[in-house]
């Protein structure tokens, strides 16, 4: 699958024509715009936002807040509820 987006600059298609990571939530993408009389050349940058299912191995990675949308996002947002309600007691 290639990644494409629309030029800036004249809304044609551009091409990812190379990726550089950055870190392990961030990575910085090279963009060509595919129309010839423009050419545009650009970086994007592609980035982890958020949770929206735990992974199951270990490795841990700071940072990435759960989604409140997913279903583990729900329960977490439920237990800090509680854990602030018994702070409040
Ligand atoms: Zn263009």
């Amino acid at each position: 699958m290639s990644v494409k987006m629309k030029c800036p600059h004249c809304e044609a298609k551009a091409v990812a024509r190379a990726l550089d990571e950055i870190s392990n939530t961030v990575s910085e993408i090279i963009f060509q715009c595919d129309d010839p009389y423009c050419g545009h050349t650009f970086v994007a940058r592609l980035e982890v936002m958020r949770t929206t299912t735990p992974p199951k191995k270990e490795k841990a990675v700071s940072g990435i807040p759960l989604s409140p949308k997913s279903k583990h996002g729900r329960a977490e947002l439920n237990r800090s509820k509680l854990a602030e309600a018994k702070v409040a007691d």
